[in-house]
């Protein structure tokens, strides 16, 4: 019998997840990628213990893990004069979680990704494409088609759409729902070569301004900043500028690090999240995953281990033989709720670090101080019920075996 046809929409971390994950469960897998290569962008990523579990799924998780450089090495929370808030390790989260935090350059997860891929999944890059009809799964049996820019037709069973945070997939599927909208901060992200001396992995909080430095597995450090500021804005003079601005007077090694990039270097993205849930993340024979079904704000560093469970959970229900319109509501019935949740969880962390008023951050800090003193694991406690869950069967194999359904909502992290 002839492999049924996947089409997927953007070579991101979700559209390269879903095509590692479809063609291990047997679809003929073609992604459709409007960038001209698969040039990785946004510096670093933190993968989580659920999207560790997730990628364990299809076999990555433990090349990911090998990657892992925070072990127990104390970092966590300071202040703009360099004074911990909060301390942790990371071991203790890996405790937590059954599961560690790396972080690691974009370019490294794509890779992996990439090199998961079998040799039959055709990758067509600068190719953008549009959704053309979502197919209907129904009596007619329509199959989906979608439109490069050049006029090609690609029909599929199925259509994976994670075309990102701009998704003219789900504008095109949901044209009545409001999209993402300014979260009311904007970011700044880029690599950097470490001085001399190990920098110990931190966030830095200030009023309405944010830093993060963290190490990579590859000696380099990913840096990250945020700051509360009005939707569109562009340094005149150069984000470098704009950053020394911000941060000049924090603690080492910010000072020196921003001073050594150069503002070509450095990514600037005004945040964008759906506080309106879409109604499905389905329709006809479409799907969307990843920012396109549920942008949310960077704060819970979720957004690409959520497009990753995703991708994974979408494997597990597609199950070749079946349905797809059961394949699809099984798909939105698991995603829906707990991504809902993620985007507002990451919603509230992002209150805690745009605080702009003195008086609501020093409040906020010798809260922060009062808890860690009295239960130093608390900070940690921010991401149970996110980073503690676990895909609903643990390989395609057990899913082919039985065609029950189980939820994919949190649950604690098993053997
Ligand atoms: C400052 C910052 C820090 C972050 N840190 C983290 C973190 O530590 N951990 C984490 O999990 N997440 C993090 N995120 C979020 C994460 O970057 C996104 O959630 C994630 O990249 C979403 O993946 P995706 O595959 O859904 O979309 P994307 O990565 O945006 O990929 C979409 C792809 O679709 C392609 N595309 C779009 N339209 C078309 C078209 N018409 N035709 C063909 N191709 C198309 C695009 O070119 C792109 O390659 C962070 C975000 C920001 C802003």
């Amino acid at each position: 019998m002839s492999k049924p046809r996947a089409l997927v929409i953007g070579a991101g971390v979700g559209g390269l997840t879903a095509a590692v994950a479809l063609s291990a469960r047997g679809w003929r897998v073609t992604v459709l990628e409007r960038a001209p290569a698969l040039e990785p962008v946004g510096a670093g990523i933190a993968v989580a213990p659920n999207a560790l579990r997730a990628l364990d799924v299809v076999g990555l998780g433990d090349a990911v893990r090998a990657l892992r450089s925070w072990t127990d090495e104390g970092g966590g929370l300071r202040t703009p004069s360099g004074r911990w808030l909060a301390r942790t390790t990371g071991d203790k989260a890996a405790a937590r979680f059954g599961d560690p935090l790396v972080l690691l350059a974009r370019s490294t997860l794509v890779d992996l990704l990439r090199s998961r891929l079998p040799a039959d999944v055709t990758v067509r890059t600068g190719t953008p494409a549009a959704l053309d009809d979502p197919g209907d799964p129904g009596e007619g049996k329509r199959p989906a088609t979608v439109r490069t820019e050049d006029g090609e037709v690609f029909e599929a069973e199925l259509v994976v759409a994670a075309d990102g945070i701009h998704s003219a997939t789900r504008r095109a599927l949901f044209p009545a729902h409001p999209g993402p909208r300014y979260a009311g901060f904007t970011t700044w992200r880029f690599l950097a070569e470490a001085p001399g001396e190990r920098v110990p992995p931190h966030e830095t909080w200030g009023r309405g301004t944010t830093w993060g430095t963290q190490p990579l597995p590859d000696g380099r450090l990913y840096a990250y900043a945020a700051a509360t500021v009005p939707e569109g804005q562009r340094a005149p003079d150069g984000e470098r500028a704009e950053l020394m601005r911000l941060f000049g007077t924090w603690h080492w090694p910010l000072p020196q690090l921003i001073q050594a990039v150069r503002s070509e270097d450095v990514l600037r993205n005004d945040v964008h999240h759906m506080t309106e849930p879409l109604p499905a993340h389905h329709a006809g024979r479409t799907v969307l995953i990843g920012d396109a079904a549920h942008a949310m704000t960077p704060s819970a560093g979720q957004g690409g281990n959520q497009s990753i469970e995703d991708a994974i959970v979408l494997g597990q229900h597609a199950d070749p033989g079946r349905d797809i319109a059961v394949t699809l509501a099984a798909h939105t019935r698991d995603r829906l709720p707990r991504t809902s949740e993620v985007v507002r969880r990451s919603a509230r962390a992002a209150r805690m670090t745009t605080l702009t008023s003195g008086p609501a951050c020093a409040l906020r800090n010798a809260v922060i101080g009062a808890v860690t003193r009295l239960a130093p694991g608390a900070a940690l406690r921010v991401m149970d019920g996110i980073a503690d869950w676990s895909p609903p069967q643990r390989t395609y194999a057990s899913q082919s075996r039985s065609s029950a359904h189980t939820s994919g909502q949190s649950r604690p992290p098993g053997p």
